[in-house]
C-alpha cells in the first residue's frame, strides 16, 4: 500500500472513499465539518465559504438528514415502516409527492438493473438479521426459508402506483432502501447546498460522496478504499458534479462459525452475492451511483457490463475475489492506482 507521503487523508473507520489533499495546499480554505447521521459519519467539505455560512449550511444538512432518517429507516419506526406494515396487510396507502418520487426512482433503477438492485426484498434482508444496529450472529437462515422467499420472485414490478397511492401485489413485498437511501440523502444535501448559493462542496456519507465544483483552482481529489486493506486503492479527480459510490463486502456482515455472510444479497438465490469484493461507480447523481454499485456488485465480474449499460452507468471499477480489477474503458482513463504493484486489471468496453 503506497500513498504519496505529501497527502494526508481524512479517514473514517470503515469509509470507502476519502477526500485527499496535497501537502502544498492550504487546508484552511476548505471548511470541513462532521456530523453523525444516517447511521454513519457524514463529512461536509465546503470551499470558498466563510466559516459562519459554512456552519449554517452544515447544520441545515444535518437537520435534513435527521428528517430523512425518520422517513426512510428500515427498522426504526419511520414512514417506511408504516408503509411496510400496510403493504403486509394488503392495503393501499396514500403517499405524499416526496415518497412517491423516491419510491418511483427506486422502482425505475431496480427495473433497469434487472432487479439485481431490488429494494423489495426487505423480508429477505431481515431474515439475514441485517435489520438491527448490531452485527447479526447465529446460524444463517434456513435454506428452505430462503428458497421459499426466492421462489416468490418479489420485485419492484409488484409495487403499484395509482394517483397518490401505492400498493403491492404480494404481502411479502417489504421495502428496504439500504442500497440507495444514502445516495438519495446525498443528492438532497447537494440540492440544499446549491440553494444556499454554495457551488463547491463534497457531501461524504461514510465514504460515499457527491462532489460539486472545485477546490479553488484544482478539482476535488478522492481516494477509494482498497477492499482488502484500510488503505487507498485508486485516486480519482471529480469533474464539476459527480458522485463516487462503493459497495463492498466489508461494510456489514453476519459471522457464524468463522464464515462471513456479507450484507449485499443476491435476490436470485437469497444468499450474499459472490464474485465481487467491491464495486465503485462514478455517476452524476448519487442515488443512481448507489443503486448501481449494489446491482453491479451482485452482477459480478461476468455480467456487470450489461447491467451498467442498462442503468446508464459509464464509470465502473469492480474488484473480484481474486483481486483482479475490472474497469470500464471510461473508468480506466480516470483513475490512478495508489498501490504498488497495481492489481491485475481487465479493461472492458460497455
Ligand atoms: P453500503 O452499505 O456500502 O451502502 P450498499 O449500497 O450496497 O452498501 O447497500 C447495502 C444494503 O442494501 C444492505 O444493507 C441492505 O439493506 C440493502 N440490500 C442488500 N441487498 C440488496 C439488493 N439486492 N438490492 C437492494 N438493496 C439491497
Ligand atoms: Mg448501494
Amino acid at each position: 500500500m503506497h500513498v504519496p507521503f505529501l497527502w494526508y487523508t481524512m479517514m473514517f473507520g470503515l469509509a470507502c472513499c476519502w477526500v485527499l489533499f496535497s501537502g502544498c495546499e492550504r487546508q484552511d480554505e476548505v471548511h470541513r465539518e462532521q456530523i453523525v447521521a444516517l447511521g454513519t459519519i457524514v463529512e461536509i467539505n465546503l470551499w470558498g465559504v466563510d466559516k459562519e455560512r459554512a456552519h449554517r449550511a452544515t447544520a441545515a444538512v444535518a437537520d435534513e438528514f435527521s428528517r430523512l432518517h425518520q422517513r426512510w429507516h428500515a427498522w426504526e419506526p419511520s414512514t417506511l415502516t408504516v408503509i411496510n406494515d400496510r403493504l403486509r396487510k394488503g392495503q393501499s396507502i396514500t403517499i405524499d409527492e416526496e415518497s412517491k418520487a423516491l419510491l418511483s426512482q427506486a422502482k425505475a433503477l431496480s427495473l433497469a438493473s434487472e432487479s439485481l438492485f431490488n429494494p423489495a426484498i426487505g423480508e429477505l434482508i431481515a431474515l439475514w438479521g441485517f435489520h438491527s444496529d448490531d452485527a447479526p450472529s447465529g446460524p444463517p437462515p434456513d435454506p428452505t426459508t430462503l428458497e421459499a422467499f426466492v421462489s416468490k420472485s418479489i420485485t419492484m414490478k409488484g409495487l403499484i402506483f395509482e394517483n397518490d397511492t401505492v400498493r403491492s401485489i404480494d404481502p411479502s413485498l417489504q421495502l428496504d432502501l439500504g442500497g440507495f437511501a444514502k445516495g438519495h440523502a446525498v443528492d438532497v444535501a447537494i440540492a440544499q447546498l446549491r440553494e444556499m448559493g454554495i457551488k463547491n462542496a463534497i457531501v461524504n456519507a461514510g465514504g460515499d460522496l457527491r462532489a460539486i465544483g472545485r477546490k479553488g483552482n484544482r478539482p476535488w481529489r478522492i481516494g477509494v478504499r482498497d477492499p482488502r486493506s484500510n488503505g487507498i486503492i485508486v485516486s480519482v479527480e471529480t469533474h464539476d458534479d459527480e458522485s463516487v459510490f462503493t459497495s463492498g463486502d466489508y461494510e456489514r456482515y453476519h459471522e457464524y462459525q468463522g464464515k462471513r455472510y456479507h450484507h449485499i444479497i443476491d435476490p436470485r438465490n437469497g444468499y450474499p452475492a459472490r464474485g465481487s469484493t467491491s464495486v465503485t461507480v462514478i455517476h452524476r447523481d448519487a442515488a443512481t451511483a448507489d443503486a448501481a454499485a449494489t446491482a453491479l456488485f451482485i452482477a459480478g465480474p461476468e455480467h456487470w457490463q450489461s447491467i451498467a449499460e442498462k442503468m446508464g452507468v459509464e464509470y465502473v471499477m469492480l474488484i473480484d475475489q481474486n483481486d483482479t480489477a475490472f474497469l470500464s474503458a471510461a473508468m480506466a482513463e480516470r483513475i490512478r492506482f495508489e498501490v504498488e504493484p497495481p492489481p491485475r486489471t481487465v479493461v472492458q468496453l460497455l
